[in-house]
């Protein structure tokens, strides 16, 4: 036996005994847009949980809403040497650069329920996003077949914001060439806040003399917002309005009747699909994808999930009989 035989021995039998499995640590930077809204402290802790039970280390940053800021927390990752960047973008079209720096150095990189364009990303995990303002729409349209209707977009840079109009004027377009539904205004919210959707929401019933039958709200922080505007004009209840992520304030306000839905994401199988997706990369393999999308760069390998519509029918049986919130919190 000579010395490189004796190395492969020992290399083996280092190897069978365990000492070899999990020799590098993943280390993950998580770049989180803005942890203010409540869904993404959901998907922060089911990730990072998931993560760490993979063996994995993940370091947390939120940008609260400002592009700058984000790029340095990127950049400061990047400089920490992590080997995965999940990336939630607060504008998913000016992260090019930074994520060519992180691709120099090897940095595997996972957008996170939001698409960064023109970048040479790796994976994208998301839902189907055109599907959810489809969904929006079409529960509108069922309870307003008729009348004027507000859209409220979400953020303007935020791809997914987009999607959903997309989504939502797949279903409206036909009713408008009909002449039943009227557009009576269309405005977009910086950053999804509340404040700004409520400020918009004043301006629009004041425009239109309170003649407003629908609200085409993008998500529950929005949403949450236009009502505050609709109850102090008294339209609470009466004025149809969509939302998006089951936030517990938007599943009570559709108990109380001042908002007609949400959609429901499953964060909890996101966050664990990511985190695994995360690790996969982060050894150098290859996830599974069940879709493709072009980011303007390239085809991504993506992998989208499927949305739920909610309303006060189904309220138990989807987002309680998933323990996504309890009766308790709902009902009292
Ligand atoms: C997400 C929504 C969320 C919104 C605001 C979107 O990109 O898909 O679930 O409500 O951002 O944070």
């Amino acid at each position: 036996m000579n010395l490189k035989h004796i190395l492969l021995a020992v290399c083996a039998s280092l190897a069978l005994s365990g000492h070899m499995v999990n020799a590098k640590e993943i280390k993950i930077g998580m770049a989180i847009d803005d942890l203010r809204l409540e869904r993404w402290q959901k998907d922060r802790d089911i990730f990072v949980s998931k993560a760490e039970s993979l063996g994995a280390k993940v370091f947390v940053q939120s940008a609260n809403g400002n592009e700058e800021t984000q790029m340095s927390q990127i950049e400061n990752m990047i400089n920490r040497g992590v080997d995965v960047l999940v990336i939630i973008p607060y504008n998913g079209q000016v992260l090019s650069n930074v994520i060519a720096e992180a691709k120099r150095e090897g940095i595997k990189v996972l957008a996170y329920d939001r698409m960064i364009n023109d970048a040479d990303i790796d994976f994208y995990i998301s839902f189907n996003n055109e599907k959810v303002g489809e969904l929006q729409a079409q529960s509108l349209i069922e309870r307003v077949p008729e009348g004027n209707y507000f859209l409220m977009g979400g953020s303007p840079v935020d791809n997914n914001a987009k999607l959903f109009r997309q989504g939502q004027m797949n279903v409206l377009n036909p009713l408008i060439k009909e002449g039943k539904i009227k557009i009576v205004g269309d405005q977009w919210v910086d950053a999804w806040l509340p404040e700004n959707a409520l400020k918009i929401m004043e301006n629009a019933l004041t425009a239109n003399n309170n003649k407003i039958d629908a609200v085409v709200a993008s998500n529950d922080a929005t949403a949450g917002g236009a009502v505050q505007a609709l109850v102090a004009q008294g339209l609470a209840g009466k004025v149809a309005i969509s939302g998006q992520d089951a936030d517990l304030a938007g599943i009570k306000r559709i108990v109380a009747g001042t908002q007609t839905m949400t959609v429901y994401k499953p964060i909890s199988k996101l966050a664990n699909d990511a985190a695994e997706i995360a690790v996969t990369l982060g050894k150098g393999e290859t996830p599974a994808s069940n879709a493709t999308l072009n980011n303007g760069k390239k085809e991504v390998p993506s992998f989208l999930l499927t949305p739920v519509q909610v309303d006060k029918s189904n309220i138990d049986a989807t987002v309680v009989a998933d323990g996504f919130h309890s009766k308790e919190s709902i009902y009292n």
